[in-house]
């Protein structure tokens, strides 16, 4: 949820009228401003544009709202990304949304097993890499397809030797549920689900 004293703070430092006139021409009538209406098909403006109120009203279809529902109304937005537009229009940053503990606490376990992830998968790749180098007829077979060592380092390529269980020198635990998980090993029976 989006803290209600943003949105009011937000409201209070835009003017209607800037929002609405980004997507309708609006033509000074006394205090207000008039228009085509956007939201039926008219030849004589009926849509006021009103500063002092900071809203829009439609004398034809009846359309009526502030900046937020202009957006929402014309952009077709839900409320949370209206706000999100409105926002990036004044340039302020919108709050980070109030999140659930039990949520913050999923999202930081996501995060902390994707970095794990990302060792395993870099460890493989370490392994590989040095696979390659004790390998003679890899490099060989790479420089006839014209690729040089320095290439190899760059795209960090590596070899994998014709084994079962080919990893299993490079991680202290084979049986790591996350080699598994990471794709790197399959189990020849797969837990269901
Ligand atoms: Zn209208």
């Amino acid at each position: 949820m989006i803290p209600p004293s943003f949105i009011q703070d937000l409201l209070a430092r835009t003017d209607v009228a800037d929002v609405v006139g980004r997507y309708v021409t609006l033509k000074k009538a006394g205090i207000n401003f008039k228009g085509l209406c956007p939201f039926h098909g008219e030849k004589t403006p009926s849509f006021i544009v009103s500063p002092t109120r900071q809203t829009y009203h439609c004398f034809g279809c009846g359309v009526h709202g502030n900046a937020l529902g202009f957006l929402m109304e014309y952009g077709g937005l839900g409320f949370v990304d209206a706000v999100k537009d409105l926002a990036q229009m004044q340039g302020m940053p919108v709050p980070e949304e109030n999140i659930r503990p039990e949520e913050r606490e999923r999202q930081r376990q996501a995060r902390e097993k994707q970095a794990t992830l990302t060792d395993v998968l870099a460890r493989a790749a370490q392994h590989w890499k040095q696979e390659l180098k004790k390998s003679p007829r890899a490099v060989q077979y790479l420089k006839g397809r014209g690729l040089t060592g320095e290439i190899a380092a760059r795209f960090a390529l590596g070899y994998a030797p014709e084994r079962w269980q080919g990893l299993a020198s490079a991680f202290p635990k084979y049986d790591d549920p996350l080699l598994v998980e990471s794709g790197l090993v399959i189990t020849p029976d797969p837990q269901p689900g």
